[in-house]
């Protein structure tokens, strides 16, 4: 693909009768993730072949390609065995042993070599010594890849470094997938959003006005009402139009922590049965695919889908809760969800999540974010102000810190905090392995207890009381509303004409 990509650039410049040896000034090629890494090895070859000498070829192609980082999970970053590439690259194998070299000879820091001492080959070393820009895509996140992550590289290029947060098109997450918002918007601030995002911000001279928020309202029952009637006919599920909708959709890993939603409704449901009851029904929907060889994932899915059966076929319980695991999750849910959620669940170890952009999409919706200071849900605490967004958690410095230190042990929470206790147990109790499988759920068990990878533990508390009052906030209902009006009207920054328009100014500098 890669070289394919080169060859359509190469027509090109030959149509314009450019000489290569000025590539950089007429392309840019901005390496998205790791995954197309092998266009830089792919361009050297393709210019020696245009008759440019090894070097000079290089100087060109580390003036022509920028690289964008997406995650610090180092296990996401790619490495590949040197073996595997001389079976699929054969030709490219002398270039990135020639780069490997030039590399080593100025910075002989293993930490920074692209060919290890196993020999494998590691993708995002290449991409940061050849590229003249590298960037991170929420402002945490930069700073995290500058300051631990990739510090050794930062010391030797500061000035590659930059950040560019992560936009979402309100093309498809505003117009398309709430044409109802979309109407109202228009009526009350012109259409000029729709071309401009920033305009949105009109919207935040109306956040006492509460004809407007109760329009907001109704918009809101709109959407639910759509959803819970694809829910009914897709799912089987019946969800109560005057329950709090409180969403987590995304990819299922465990950092991004979905099993702690899962201990908190398991705490909800323990005190039902005990006698302690939400003011209003609240449903628990939740979406996303594992990779399938991720078995704790699996795990974690399966958890859900026994709370599922287990609450929503309680009559003494589903009167309060319900939950729903939404089948396929995919852009097509999504776009029917995000516009029906008062909550959007953003509940990832501070430090873990690069960006998200699922945080923008419900914010544009007007859902209140319950989140930790992790990827752009600092920016979204920066942009609507404390009282419209629920933080909770430890923060990534101290997260960082505890990984260092090796110093965080899951089992001291479990055993020193009966609250904790209680719920972690009952994923193994008669009820649930009744519904599910014995072994999963003990393999659960055991991860939650032995390791933990993720901290769960370290933020359950102070997550079940945050969201204890959200929950409690959200009767208050034109206080609510008014929150729900600011995240909507500071929004703007998050559209991808934002995010295009700086890669534009800083990086590719396209004169339009
Ligand atoms: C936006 C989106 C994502 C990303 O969600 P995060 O919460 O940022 O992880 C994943 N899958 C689909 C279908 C999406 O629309």
């Amino acid at each position: 693909m890669v070289s394919n990509a080169v060859s359509l650039i190469f027509s090109e410049m030959e149509a314009n009768n450019y000489s290569f040896n000025n590539l950089h000034k007429h392309v840019v090629i901005q390496i998205n993730d790791t995954h197309p890494t092998l266009v830089i090895p792919e361009l050297i070859s393709r210019l020696l072949l245009k008759g440019l000498t090894i070097d000079k070829a290089i100087d060109i192609v580390s003036q022509t390609v920028a690289y964008t980082n997406h995650t610090i999970l180092a296990e996401a970053l790619e490495k590949w065995p040197l073996k595997y590439l001389e079976k699929v690259v054969p030709s490219l194998i002398d270039i990135i042993k020639y780069l490997d070299a030039k590399a080593k000879k100025v910075y002989p820091n293993p930490d920074l070599a692209i060919i290890d001492m196993d020999n494998i080959i590691h993708m995002a070393h290449l991409d940061i010594h050849y590229s003249f820009s590298v960037n991170g895509v929420a402002a945490l996140h930069t700073e995290i890849l500058k300051n631990s992550e990739l510090h050794n590289f930062n010391k030797i290029y500061p000035t590659k470094f930059n950040n560019k947060t992560n936009g979402i098109t309100f093309r498809r997450w505003l117009l398309h997938s709430n044409p109802e918002l979309t109407r109202y918007l228009e009526g009350l601030i012109s259409s000029k959003f729709k071309k401009d995002a920033l305009a949105l911000k009109q919207l935040a001279n109306y956040s006492n006005d509460t004809r407007v928020l109760n329009a907001l309202e109704n918009i809101k029952q709109t959407k639910k009402q759509q959803f819970i009637d694809y829910a009914r006919t897709h799912y089987n599920v019946e969800l109560p139009l005057n329950s709090i909708f409180d969403v987590q959709i995304k990819r299922i890993h465990e950092y991004k922590r979905q099993q702690m939603n899962a201990l908190y409704i398991i705490h909800k449901y323990l005190e039902i049965k005990s006698g302690i009851y939400p003011d209003r029904p609240i449903s628990f929907i939740f979406g996303g695919k594992a990779a399938p060889a991720y078995k704790i994932a699996k795990h974690i899915i399966h958890l859900i889908l026994c709370l599922q059966q287990l609450i929503n076929n309680d009559k003494d319980v589903n009167k309060y809760i319900k939950i729903l695991f939404v089948e396929n999750y995919n852009v097509t849910v999504a776009e029917k969800l995000i516009p029906a959620a008062d909550i959007s669940e953003q509940i990832s170890l501070a430090s873990k999540e690069a960006s998200g952009t699922g945080n923008m999409k419900f914010m544009l919706n007007g859902a209140i974010t319950l989140g930790t200071m992790d990827g752009a849900n600092v920016e979204i605490a920066e942009l609507v102000g404390p009282k419209n967004i629920y933080i909770f958690g430890k923060d990534s410095n101290t997260i960082i810190e505890l990984y260092q230190t090796n110093s965080y042990k899951s089992a001291d929470y479990y055993n020193n905090d009966p609250v904790i206790k209680q719920t972690v147990d009952f994923i193994i109790s008669r009820q649930i392995i009744a519904l599910g499988n014995q072994q999963k759920l003990t393999e659960l068990f055991n991860e939650l207890v032995g390791k933990d990878l993720f901290m769960t533990l370290i933020d359950l508390n102070h997550y079940i009381k945050v969201k204890d009052q959200a929950f409690k906030d959200y009767e208050n209902r034109l206080t609510w509303l008014n929150k729900s009006l600011v995240n909507i009207a500071n929004a703007g920054y998050f559209s991808s004409d934002r995010t295009i328009a700086q890669y534009n100014k800083d990086i590719w500098k396209i004169n339009l």
